[in-house]
C-alpha cells in the first residue's frame, strides 16, 4: 500500500506526486495513455510556464521517476473507500493507497456532426502541432472561439495556405494577444455565427457544410478538420456519490478534497479549475499538500 496514489499523469498529477515524494511520502502514479496528458501535444506554451510542452512532462516524469515515485501504466474503473484505505480498480488490477488524488483531467469535447467521426485520422483532428505538417500548402478548418481553437489556428497558418476558423458566437473568448493576432492574420479567415453541420468527403475530408446565421447554408472546401469547443472532464470511473458540478467536474471543499474521504482533485478534471497549466501545477501541490497534511494528522 503507497501513501498516495495519483489517477492520471498530466501537469497536476505530475506536480502532485512531485510535491508528496519531496514530503518523504511513498507516491504511485496510474497513468492511462502516456505521461503529460494535454500539454504534450503544444509546442510553445502560452502564459506563465512557457516552452515545449512535450519538454515539461519529460522533466516532471524523469524527477518523479528519481524521487522514487512507482509509475503504473493502466486506466482506473473504480474508486472505492474502505476502512483506512482508498482501493482503486484499474485493467492492470488493484491499488491500496491511504489517499488518492484523481488529476485525470479531461479530454477535448467532438462537436458530433455527421462525418467528424468516420474521418477521424483522415482530415479530422484535434492536434494541430501533431498533424499541422499533413496540411502543407491546403486549406483546413478550426472551430471555436476560445484560447485553444485561436492558439491552434494560429499554429495551423505554418502549414495550411488558408485556415478558416468558424464560431458560432459574434466575438471570440480567448485572451486579447490571440484575438488581436488572429484578426489581423492574412491566412486566417473568420466565419462569425456559423455553425459546423456535416464534415463531407470521401477517401479523406474534402469540404464542411456550414449554416451561417445571416445567410443560410455554405460549403467551405478543406482537407483538415480541428474542433477546440471544450473539454469533457474524465472522471466516469469516480462513483456517483462524489458531487459534480453540471458540467461533470468534481467538486471539492478548499483543500481540494471530494466527498469522499482520502479522495483528492486537481487540475482540469476539477470544478474551478481556471484551465491554465500554471494553476494545474499549483492545484496538483495542493492536493497532495492536504492529502499530507490528512494522513499526519
Ligand atoms: C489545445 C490546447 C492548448 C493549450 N495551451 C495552453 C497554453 O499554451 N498554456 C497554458 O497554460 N495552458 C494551455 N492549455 C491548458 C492546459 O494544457 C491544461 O489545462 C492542463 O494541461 C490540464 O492538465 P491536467 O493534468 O489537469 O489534465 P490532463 O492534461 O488532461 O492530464 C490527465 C491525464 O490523466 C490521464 N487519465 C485520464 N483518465 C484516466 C484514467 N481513467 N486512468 C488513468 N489515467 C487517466 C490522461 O491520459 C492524462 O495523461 C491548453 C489546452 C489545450 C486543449
Amino acid at each position: 500500500m503507497h501513501d498516495i496514489l495519483v489517477i492520471g499523469t498530466g501537469a497536476a498529477g505530475l506536480a502532485a506526486a512531485r510535491k508528496a515524494l519531496r514530503d518523504g511520502l511513498s507516491v504511485a502514479t496510474l497513468e492511462a495513455v502516456f505521461s503529460g496528458g494535454l500539454v504534450t501535444n503544444i509546442n510553445h506554451l502560452d502564459g506563465e510556464v512557457q516552452g515545449s510542452g512535450s519538454d515539461l512532462a519529460a522533466d516532471m516524469s524523469a524527477e518523479i521517476a528519481d524521487l522514487g515515485a512507482e509509475a503504473i501504466t493502466g486506466t482506473a474503473l473504480s474508486v472505492v473507500r474502505g476502512g483506512d484505505a482508498v482501493e482503486v480498480q484499474s485493467d492492470a488490477g488493484t491499488h491500496l493507497a491511504r489517499a488518492v488524488v484523481v488529476a485525470s483531467g479531461a479530454t477535448l469535447r467532438r462537436l458530433g456532426v455527421p462525418g467528424e467521426a468516420d474521418y477521424e485520422g483522415r482530415g479530422v483532428s484535434q492536434c494541430a502541432n501533431c498533424d499541422g505538417p499533413f496540411f502543407t500548402g491546403q486549406e483546413v478548418m478550426v472551430v471555436g472561439g476560445g484560447d485553444a481553437a485561436l492558439q491552434e489556428a494560429l499554429v495551423l497558418t505554418g502549414y495550411a495556405k488558408r485556415v478558416h476558423l468558424v464560431h458560432r458566437g459574434a466575438s471570440f473568448r480567448a485572451k486579447r494577444h490571440f484575438t488581436d493576432q488572429v484578426v489581423a492574420h492574412g491566412q486566417i479567415t473568420i466565419h462569425w455565427e456559423t455553425r459546423v453541420e456535416a464534415v463531407l468527403g470521401d477517401e479523406a475530408v474534402k469540404a464542411v457544410r456550414v449554416r451561417r446565421a445571416q445567410g443560410g447554408e455554405g460549403v467551405i472546401p478543406c482537407a483538415g478538420f480541428f474542433a477546440y469547443v471544450g473539454l469533457e472532464p474524465a472522471c466516469a470511473f469516480v462513483p456517483d456519490l462524489v458531487a459534480r458540478d453540471a458540467g461533470g467536474r468534481l467538486l471539492t471543499n478548499a483543500g481540494l478534497r471530494t466527498a469522499m474521504a482520502g479522495v483528492y482533485a486537481a487540475g482540469a478534471v476539477r470544478s474551478g479549475y481556471g484551465g491554465l497549466l500554471v494553476q494545474a501545477l499549483a492545484e496538483g501541490e495542493a492536493a497532495a499538500k492536504s492529502a499530507a497534511a490528512e494522513l499526519w494528522s
